[in-house]
């Protein structure tokens, strides 16, 4: 998940996290559409695995061949069926008719580049080895077994390119920064969709991105000059924290005055939240599944 990558040209992929320099950045650079970057499949066609066509619209999970060194983390990926839960919320919360585009949703091993939305393919790219870095961040932080953390962390990291992927079918103009901080928003929006179990995902979103700054301290691109588009690792996280408890502050009571979220913060965080969800609410208005029109417009 370490790819650096996100801008406006349809020529870069739009990556969850800030990257370390690797060699997999060239890689995604140069070689969008090519299957340069590792292990490809066999067919770029979205669909059940099992010979039946791809849906003409929304969002198809499919799974290519992973590289020997990522069977496990693509078993891993597979059986707690993560894409296909998350895929099953987005199309029932954005129509696939009133989409009018397909989303492929692939599990691939990346060669350490990172998950991320192509826009020239128009699919989104989670990586097998994206269980193997989340798991050893967990577990070098205490947390035996990882896996509902792993898990977790995947979920979101599928919703924030879902956002990205849904920024460009809308054409949404919103800059390279804000089309980044609205991507963490909206993966915010669906899991807290989710009720408790989609609330707690977030919370560990939330720690994954403290995790993260605390290992890249000092180090990462953008401390770096900036290159990356992304908030930083810290800001993200408290804007996790922050919608969490303005959108429900009596089951996340716990989030203010201790760790990253200020009591002053706190303070703002129903108003932000609800600015977010509105924000989600407007841009979708057109693409929203009937059910999802009329609810939560407190
Ligand atoms: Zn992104």
């Amino acid at each position: 998940m370490r790819r650096w990558g996100s801008g406006r040209s349809g020529t870069v992929l739009y990556a969850r996290a800030r990257a370390r320099l690797n060699a997999g950045i060239a890689c995604a650079l140069l070689t969008l559409s090519a299957a340069a970057c590792g292990p490809s499949a066999a067919s770029d066609a979205p669909g059940d695995g099992k010979g039946r066509p791809a849906p003409r619209t929304g969002f198809s999970v499919r799974y290519e061949p992973p590289s020997a060194p990522d069977k496990a983390n693509a078993a891993f990926l597979r059986g707690r069926r993560v894409l296909e839960q998350a895929s099953g919320d987005l199309n029932a919360f954005v129509s696939s008719e009133r989409l009018g585009q397909a989303v492929a949703v692939v599990g691939r091993s990346c060669g350490g580049e990172g998950s991320a939305y192509d826009p020239g393919a128009r699919r989104i790219e989670i990586c097998y080895d994206d269980v193997a870095q989340e798991r050893e961040l967990f577990e070098g932080a205490g947390v035996r077994p990882a896996d509902s953390e792993v898990a977790a962390v995947l979920a979101e990291t599928f919703f924030h390119e879902a956002g990205h992927a849904l920024a460009d079918i809308l054409g949404l103009d919103l800059g390279d920064r804000a089309e980044e901080d609205a991507a963490d928003q909206f993966a915010a929006l669906m899991l807290i969709r989710g009720g408790p179990a989609g609330e707690r995902q977030l919370r560990v979103a939330a720690r994954e991105y403290e995790l993260s700054a605390a290992g890249d301290a000092g180090t990462g691109p953008a401390d770096e000059g900036g290159r990356d588009e992304h908030s930083s690792d810290l800001v993200r996280a408290t804007n996790h924290l922050c919608y969490l408890y303005g959108a429900d502050p009596v089951r996340n009571a716990g989030l203010p005055g201790k760790g990253l979220l200020t009591a002053e913060r706190a303070g703002r965080c129903g108003e932000e939240w609800r600015g977010v969800r509105e924000a989600w609410q407007e841009r979708l208005a057109s693409v929203a599944a009937p059910s999802d029109r009329s609810d939560r417009s407190d």
